[in-house]
Parts: C-alpha cells; structure tokens; sequence
C-alpha cells in the first residue's frame, strides 16, 4: 500500500526539481533538532545510549547536501574525443524511482535516515523500514517523521521479518539493507527477481593490529572507546585486537585503565555505559566466551542485558569467539608474531568492514594498506571516518556492497546517465560508417 503511495507520487515529478529536495531536506534537519528529546529518550530507552553520535552525523550529512546539492545533481561534462569535438557530451544524474531503505537497530536513526538524506537528494521516493528490534526508536519514527516530510514520497512501514518480506515482493528501483550478511543475502534474492539493485551495508570481524612501537597508552584509549561505545554493538567496532605476545600484558592494563576512566570501577551503574539489546542476542555474545581465558571484567547480569567490558587474552584463530562477529563488549587478544603474520592473519579471512592498525611507523602502515582489503583502512584511530563525509562508506566482499554518505551516496542512488547531443549538420563527417564499405571508401 505504502509502496503503490509512493511510486504514484514519484511519478507525478514532484520529488525532481531541487527546490523541493532542498525543502525536504531541511525539514529533515527540523526534524531532527525539533525532536531531539524524543529521539534521545527512544534511543536510551532501546539501548540506553546517549543518541549524540546517531544525530551529529545524521545533521552533518544533511548539512553537506543541502550546500552541494546543486552541483551534484548539474550536468558532468566529460572528456571529448575527435568524433565528439563538436557535441555536448555528459552525464546527468537522474533520480532512479522508489528506494526501499532496510535499518538496523544498533543506530536505529542514523543507518535509517542517513540513506534516506542521500534518497532525498537524489530525487528519488523512499519507503522507510525501521528495524523492528529497536522498538522506541522505530515507533517515534513512524509518528514523527511524517509530520515533517511529504507522507506520499517519504512512507515510514513499521514490522518485522514478515512485513519486509512483503515489501520486498514489491519492485523496488533499489534496496538500501543494512543489518547482517545472511539477511543481506535473502535481500539480494529477492531483489534478483526484479533486477533490483541494491546496497548492502553489512558486519563482519574488523582487525585491530597493535604495533609493539606504537604508544600503547593512546592506542589503547582509542581503541578502548571505538570498542565498547554502545555497548560493543556498532558495525565498525574493532572486533578483535592483533599484536605480538611481548604486549599484551600491557595492552591489557592499559584497557583496564581506560575502561575504569570512562565506565568507573561499577560499569553496570553507570548510565554512560550501554546494554545489550535484547535477551537473544546477551545470549549469543555471552554464549562466545565459552572456552576463552578473561582478563577484565566477564561478569554480566541477563535481567538487564548487562555484560560488563570484557577482555580475553591469548584467543586462538580457532576459538568460538572468532567465528563470528561478536557485535557486543567482548575484546578477545589474539598473538601474532609480527605484522607478516597479522597480515596473513586477515588476509585467510572475509574482507572486513574496516580494519585498524596502530603504529608509528608509516612504512608499516602503508604496508598494510597495500597487502590488505577491506571497506575501510583507519591508522592510529578507530570509527572516525564514518563522521568524514567525504569518504565512501560501505564494505568489500563479505562485508557488504555499495557505498554512501555525501557524495558517494547521491551517487549511489541516482543513475549516471551518459547523454551525447550531436548536431544535425557536419553530416560528411559520417561518410565512414555508411556501408557500401568499398576498398576505395576506406582508403586500402
Ligand atoms: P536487525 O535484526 O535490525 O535486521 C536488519 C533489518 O533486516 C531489520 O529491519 C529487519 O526487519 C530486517 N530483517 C531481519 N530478518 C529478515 C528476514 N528474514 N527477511 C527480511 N528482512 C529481515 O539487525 P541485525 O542484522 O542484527 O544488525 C546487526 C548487523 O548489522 C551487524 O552485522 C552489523 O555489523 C551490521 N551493521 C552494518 C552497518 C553498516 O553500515 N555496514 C551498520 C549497522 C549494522
């Protein structure tokens, strides 16, 4: 139903001139900061968060493309060749139809509306399917957003598996999913069956390797933060950290210092520190310890889908907890003997998300850029270059397909039309391609 809504409105045009996406656009923005306190308490009701991180970048995206919009959506003209001297030839960006955009409950609001910023943008309509698991984000939204945005071209459905199976029949001009890989592949099925193109925003175990040179107290702050902010729950979160034996005793107490420094002796009580998100998933990340040796913390409480900022050392590449991405507080240590067999390391596994690596030595970095693959590359920091809006973000291989944020995202839900505008005159110029294709015409 919402669907047939928006694919009449798309048709009527009214989603193309840029005024009007420039309209919604900032409406989003007033949405976003109209309705901060709402969204902040759906957001810490859900996953008892500060939603800081989920509306910065949400607003920044909204910022860039409202100052650039004009010159991404021009005409791109492209290089001449002898045959194209004399005629306009260029690509136009053209708004691909009726974007179907799957969230995922981690960052319930900005997975969810940072697509839809780049859908808007694009000039495209939009179906919005918030994930069901993150219930209170998903309910603000249904309510609010229409209250900003045009209902017609901007439809927020909310459900679960059956429900997104339903859209799903539908054809869709293109898929945004984010969420898992095993979903991602049911997604992409069912958008087979129209010729659907789709972008694939999906996890994975992102490497940390730690460089015995390196200054172990500023890594591991970063590394301490980018890890268990939100509670481990975030895409880009170093899954596990690579570093030879000679450190990690170090690297351990350096954790130890920061975890005490941002969650205090008493994590559990304190409100900056997260939960899990729901009962199956607290059983799943603890299920992953079996087997594993704790450093810090382990101990968690199921009635509130607490797992205390958890350590593991001297981790084996064939543990349970490196079979899968942990996507909860858990950091396992695995010992390499140096950066060859961290490499060799990565390199026997699914292309990551991103991959960190932390060391004072470009030469190594650059080795690791050069001897890897993965969606993202981040030295000396972890998640940053989800806020750089100029960088492609999205994954490679197992870790998803597509990209998006500013530019990239515009781009990717727009079609690159080539346009060749010749004149009618010259027509001698043509005489080559006309058969009779005689000797004597070719010149031989
Ligand atoms: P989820 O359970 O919220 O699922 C994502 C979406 O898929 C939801 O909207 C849900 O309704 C839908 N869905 C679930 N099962 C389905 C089915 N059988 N058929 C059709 N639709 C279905 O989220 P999740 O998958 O648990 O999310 C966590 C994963 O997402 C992690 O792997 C994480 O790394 C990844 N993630 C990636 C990014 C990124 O930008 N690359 C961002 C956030 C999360």
């Amino acid at each position: 139903f919402e669907y047939e809504r928006a694919r009449r409105a798309f048709q009527t045009g009214m989603s193309k001139p840029l005024k009007f996406r420039v309209h919604q656009l900032k409406n989003l923005h007033r949405f976003i900061t109209e309705r901060r306190k709402d969204i902040a308490d759906a957001v810490k009701k859900d996953l008892n968060k500060v939603s800081l991180f989920e509306t910065l970048g949400l607003e920044g995206e909204i910022d860039v493309a409202v100052e650039r919009l004009a010159e991404w959506a021009a005409p791109r003209p492209v290089e001449k060749s002898l045959l194209t001297i004399l005629d306009e030839v260029y690509i136009q960006p053209e708004p691909l139809g009726v974007v179907l955009i799957i969230g995922a409950w981690n960052y319930p609001w900005a997975v969810t509306l940072q697509p839809l910023v780049a859908a808007i943008a694009a000039g495209n309509a939009a179906v919005v399917k918030p994930s069901e698991v993150s219930s209170h984000s998903a309910k603000v939204m249904e309510e609010l957003l229409p209250l900003y945005l045009d209902k017609e071209l901007y439809p927020v459905v909310c459900g679960g598996v059956s429900e997104t199976q339903e859209l799903l029949r539908q054809r869709f001009d293109h898929i945004f999913y984010t969420g898992n890989s095993t979903v991602g592949k049911l997604v992409m099925e069912a958008a087979a069956r129209h010729l659907t193109p789709v972008t694939l925003e999906l996890g994975g175990k992102s490497p940390c390797y730690i460089d015995k040179d390196v200054d172990l107290r500023v890594a591991c702050r970063r590394i301490t933060w980018g890890k268990f902010v939100n509670c481990g729950q975030t895409c880009i979160a170093p899954d596990y950290i690579l570093c030879e034996p000679s450190i990690q005793d170090r690297v351990v107490e350096e954790i130890r210092k920061c975890i005490t420094e941002f969650y205090t002796d008493d994590p559990k009580t304190f409100e900056d520190y997260g939960r899990i998100i729901n009962q199956r998933h607290f059983q799943r990340v603890m299920s992953l310890l079996e087997g594993s040796t704790v450093a810090i913390g382990g101990d968690s409480d199921q009635s509130q889908c607490y797992i205390a900022p958890t350590v593991l050392k001297d981790v084996t590449g064939g543990s349970k907890v490196m079979q899968e991405e942990i996507f909860g507080p858990l950091l396992p240590i695995v010992t390499v003997s140096g950066v060859d067999e961290a490499i060799q390391f990565i390199n026997e596994r699914e292309k990551p998300l991103a991959l960190y690596v932390f060391s004072p030595d470009n030469k190594l970095i650059r080795r690791v850029i050069a001897e890897t693959s993965s969606g993202a590359l981040v030295a000396n920091d972890c998640l940053v270059h989800f806020t750089v809006s100029a960088l492609p973000f999205g994954g490679v291989g197992n870790s998803g397909i597509g990209r998006y944020h500013s530019q990239h995202g515009f781009d990717q839900l727009s079609h690159l039309r080539a346009c060749l505008i010749k004149k009618l005159n010259l027509e001698d110029a043509n005489a080559m391609r006309y058969p009779p294709h005689t000797a004597k015409k070719l010149g031989w």
